[in-house]
């Protein structure tokens, strides 16, 4: 008995000292960071951290390492990029989850989840014409109905995520939720502004950090997470694959094109820690985009096609890729505040 109790105390005493460890070396790292002036020496401290965090299976994330520009492009730059992009071929629509389907282009991404009272769309492509071929094509392709769109969650006020909302918005009634900064934000000045995306919907559904967007059996809780824009929603749910449920992030705005505000990288920096801790709290094994370049969902849904059924899902990554995932992101954030920091 007294054997036992001295074991426990003594492996009680060891998680301990480890979770201090662990503390001391997590706040050393964050207190080192903060304090240390930026310099060539920390960002390439960061970038190095991010490539560690990355390993092999999360190099895609890496592109947030490079140097990010200090000002946004010309609108004549952005436009003839765009319309590249717009151009690309679209991917077949595919199911990633019991629940879960991808219906979008081939750079901006939308998803679908099917409920036992309708469909949560997430994001709505850069135009009414991809609306309707690719989510609407796509939904029938794939056997949904659009006609049970209820809601259409805009993750953030840029057009390749809200163009085609107002036409599924007017065409089956769908709610469109965005945050109410990023509602606020598309009322007034638009971060960017192009006549090649569809115009912005008209305001809706307003939410805030922890709300929670409910339809049948589903339930998706909708995280702010400002920094890609100031109101970014990163949606978390459910998913079953092969009747196993798993625990989805979506995160809903990645790149850094926002120019040089120190700022605005300091809120991503918080975004990634905070949502980190949800993620570990919550378990969260899938990590999901709205680019498929940056969670290879194009190349996830084309090996799903191909392997036999009862084969382990690409997307279920586990919860510590995911954390990993977050840390990325975290890293590559605070090289490009210290970049600017230092501009
Ligand atoms: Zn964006």
């Amino acid at each position: 008995m007294a054997n036992r109790k001295n074991r426990t105390d003594t492996l009680l005493l060891k998680t301990t000292a480890l979770a201090a460890v662990v503390a001391l070396a997590q706040g050393c790292a964050q207190t080192t960071a903060q304090r240390q002036a930026p310099s060539d020496a920390t960002v390439a401290a960061h970038v190095a951290a991010a490539t560690r965090a990355a390993e092999s299976d999360l190099t895609a994330l890496l592109t947030l390492c490079k140097p990010a520009p200090a000002a946004r492009p010309p609108q004549a730059e952005l436009d003839k990029g765009l319309a590249a992009f717009i151009a690309k071929p679209a991917p077949p629509p595919g199911q990633a989850f019991d629940n879960l389907y991808f219906v979008g282009a081939d750079w901006v991404s939308a998803w679908a989840i099917k409920t036992s009272d309708g469909i949560i769309l997430i994001d709505a492509l850069n135009t009414q014409a991809e609306a309707a071929a690719l989510i609407e094509g796509g939904m029938r392709k794939l056997g949904l109905d659009p006609a049970q769109i209820k809601y259409v969650i805009v993750t953030h006020g840029h057009g390749d995520h809200y163009g085609g909302a107002p036409y599924l918005a007017q065409k089956y009634r769908a709610r469109v939720v965005m945050s109410e900064a990023d509602w606020t934000m598309i009322e007034t000045r638009l971060e960017f502004a192009t006549p090649i995306w569809g115009a912005p919907p008209k305001r809706d559904v307003s939410v805030k950090d922890g709300d929670r967007i409910t339809l049948g059996d589903t339930s998706v809780s909708l995280y702010i997470t400002p920094g890609h824009t100031m109101g970014t929603i990163s949606p978390v749910f459910d998913v079953t694959s092969g009747g196993r449920k798993h625990r989805a992030m979506l995160w809903g705005g990645t790149g850094f094109n926002f120019g040089k505000d120190v700022p605005r990288l300091d809120s991503y920096i918080d975004s990634t820690r905070r949502m980190g801790t949800v993620a570990q709290a919550q378990r969260i094994d899938v990590l999901l985009s709205n680019h498929s370049g940056i969670d290879g969902s194009q190349a996830k849904l084309a090996a799903l096609r191909q392997q036999p059924a009862g084969a382990a899902n690409p997307f279920v990554i586990g919860a510590p890729a995911v954390e990993r995932a977050l840390n990325v992101m975290g890293e590559c954030a605070q090289a490009q505040r210290d970049r600017f920091a230092l501009q």
